[in-house]
């Protein structure tokens, strides 16, 4: 996260501008991503109401129980602050910060106790998503955004290189997935989110809940693990092959890996994210695969692991640049085996997607 707290007061501007354009009221954020990029504060979930309040009119207000107050007045010195004690009515005190006419937006993610509880404060109000507003800058990527997407995408790399040169066959999926946390942490991550390790027919289920299962030599196994770094999130699948991989194998990885090129050759700024899921998906058809590629082609990721902008079918949404998204085809056959390549691309000044991740595309062999 960047220092420099005008980042977080540019932020606000420029969300409360969208608001005045929308004709919306007020921006509600309970603790999540849309409330770290606006303020620079992040707060696990609780039963006790902290709301960051963007109003219209400029202002911007964080709602603190009085118990967290001294920790958000370090981190987000410049915020106002309504603190409310243990007997207070948290929803009123947000409520009264709503001032402007208008719908009122509440984060995407906000508790249902908070939704409901927020409704019953401010009656007459409709409520709608934040994220048609805040989508609107998370998805354009500042420069340091860009930066962080790049450094925790490297370390997730390195991992990948090390994870492949340990031991696979005999040992169960959740041992290697251990490895890979490890080397995630090794690498430059500081939380782990997630590590799938699909072995042989499990890889056909795209997110696997690792398990008891012992990889065996013959198995093709899916790889898909991420984490974050300065708050920023990694995202990388590469598919291994434990031993020489029969042709239907290759062929398979082989399809899918030239999926990804015609989305990274697609992915240019003005296409549309559903022309780019459509281009890689008119490979896997072309292959005999129609059936098997059963998710869209990708997701935005910044300081979540999925957010906007989604390559699927039916979004409209034009790429720009600094939009920093997924690129991840699959081909999946029931009870056999799965194949899955995925990076993360950014598209740069010159118009075209630029991958952030740099790991071998090739059908690794693993022992
Ligand atoms: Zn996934
Ligand atoms: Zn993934
Ligand atoms: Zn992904």
């Amino acid at each position: 996260m960047p220092i420099d707290r005008g980042v977080f007061t540019d932020r606000r501007r420029r969300a409360s501008a969208i608001l005045r354009a929308r004709g919306l009221a007020a921006l509600l954020l309970a603790p999540g991503s849309d409330l770290a990029y606006l303020a620079g504060y992040r707060m696990f979930g609780s039963e006790r109401l902290t709301c960051l309040v963007v109003g219209a009119d400029g202002t911007a207000t964080l709602v603190v129980p009085e118990l967290e107050s001294p920790r958000a007045r370090t981190i987000a010195p410049e915020l106002d602050q309504r603190t409310w004690g243990e007997t207070d009515d948290p929803y009123a005190v947000a409520a009264s910060l709503v001032r402007d006419t208008g719908d009122v937006a509440l984060s995407d993610q906000m508790w249902a106790l908070f939704v409901l509880s927020l409704q019953r404060a401010l009656p007459g109000r409709r409520t709608v998503l934040a994220s048609g507003v805040t989508a609107e800058l998370r998805m354009r990527k500042e420069p340091h955004e860009i930066e962080a997407l790049r450094a925790v995408a490297a370390a997730a790399d390195r991992a990948y290189a090390r994870v492949v040169r340990g031991q696979f066959a005999g040992r169960r999926e959740r041992e290697v997935a251990a490895d890979l946390a490890a080397l995630l942490r090794e690498e430059g991550h500081e939380e782990v989110a997630f590590t799938i390790v699909a072995s042989g027919p499990n890889g056909a289920s795209p997110h696997h809940e690792t398990g008891e299962r012992r990889v065996e030599r013959g198995d093709a196994i899916v790889l898909d693990f991420g984490g974050t770094r300065g708050w920023y999130c990694s995202d990388i699948t590469r598919t291994v092959h434990v031993g020489e991989p029969p042709a239907e194998v290759r062929g398979v990885h082989d399809t899918v890996r030239r999926a990804q090129e015609a989305a990274y050759a697609a992915a240019v700024e003005g296409a549309t994210a559903s022309s780019v899921d459509a281009a890689a998906r008119g490979v896997i058809d072309d292959a005999g695969y129609a059936a098997s590629f059963i998710h869209r082609l990708g997701h935005g990721i910044g300081l979540d692991g999925h957010e906007h902008p989604y390559l699927v079918a039916g979004n409209q949404q034009r790429l720009e640049t600094g939009m920093a998204f997924s690129i991840e085809p699959g081909v999946y056959l029931s009870g056999r085996f799965g194949v899955r390549i995925e990076d993360i691309a950014v598209i740069g000044a010159d118009g075209r997607a630029e991958p952030l991740n740099h790991a071998d595309h090739a059908l690794a062999i693993v022992g």
